[in-house]
């Protein structure tokens, strides 16, 4: 599976939605944060695929997205490289009063990556390593089946980019050990799968959470490789005036 990086471009892209933002043509037009172009350099991309091509300066602009492509596509930096370029301009941000004298420490990402699996999280957790070096954004991974408490005292080392499994976030959410209040992003990856393995309560547990009180300044991103109706129907549930963007073909 994936692209053949040689004919990429000839891949099929429709994008659809209330004025859609131009691709891009590569990495340094319109110019992404020069720290990240370093490490994009660094870990030898040397164009973006098709769905870089489109995903980065719309979600640059701000606006969320649904877009529905195959694996293999390159959706890990789709999302990431917008979103690392603006937290690296931007800088961290400010931790709320009560972080600190609050008896539990809690961990505040401005951007939040949900998988379905152990092993997706951590390919995505190692591309947010790739991406962040030399940067002030620190990653963390978490997921089910694994010692959570080794995982909290990671996340008191700071977390400002989280990559987590829904149920495991859902957990520590209710421990009070992450508060999204400061959430900027929220990446929903391989939503199809995460449906199919029953998450769908969790994922609502995560958005609906009464912690996320910035909810009009969150950028929603769902990528999927189908586009089936109980995706339709988190996608209206979730997204405001968002861009559709189908790469290749789709199945339903
Ligand atoms: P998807 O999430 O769509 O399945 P990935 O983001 O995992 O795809 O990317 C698939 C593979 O292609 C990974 O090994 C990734 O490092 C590589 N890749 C992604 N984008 C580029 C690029 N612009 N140039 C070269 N390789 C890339
Ligand atoms: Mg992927």
């Amino acid at each position: 599976s994936g692209i053949n990086f040689d004919n990429y471009d000839d891949i099929p892209v429709e994008a659809s939605g209330n004025d859609v933002p131009e691709p891009i043509s590569d990495f340094t037009s319109p110019p992404l944060d020069e720290l990240l172009l370093e490490n994009i350099t660094r870990a030898r991309f040397t164009k973006p695929t098709p769905v870089q091509k489109y995903s980065v300066p719309i979600i640059a602009a701000g606006r969320d997205l649904m877009a529905c492509a195959q694996t293999g596509s390159g959706k890990t930096g789709g999302f990431l490289f917008p979103v690392l370029s603006e937290s690296f301009a931007n800088g961290p941000a400010p931790v709320p009063e009560q972080a600190s004298n609050y008896y539990i420490k809690k961990a505040f990402p401005t951007a939040v990556v949900l998988a379905p699996t152990r092993e997706l999280a951590t390919q995505i957790f190692d591309e947010a390593k790739k991406f962040t070096y030399r940067s002030w954004v620190r990653p963390c991974v978490v997921y089910g089946g694994a010692d959570i408490g080794s995982q909290i005292k990671e996340l008191n080392r700071g977390c400002d980019l989280l990559v987590a499994t829904p149920g495991r976030l859902s957990d520590l959410l209710e421990r009070g050990r992450i508060s999204l209040c400061n959430i900027k992003y929220l990446v929903l990856d391989e939503a199809d799968r995460m449906l199919d393995m029953g998450f769908e309560p969790q994922i609502r547990h995560i958005v609906d959470g009464c912690d996320m009180p910035n909810v009009d300044n969150r950028q929603t991103l769902m990528f999927s490789a189908t586009f089936p109706v109980d995706i339709q129907h988190l996608a209206r549930d979730f997204l405001k005036d968002y861009v559709f963007l189908s790469v290749g073909r789709v199945g339903s």
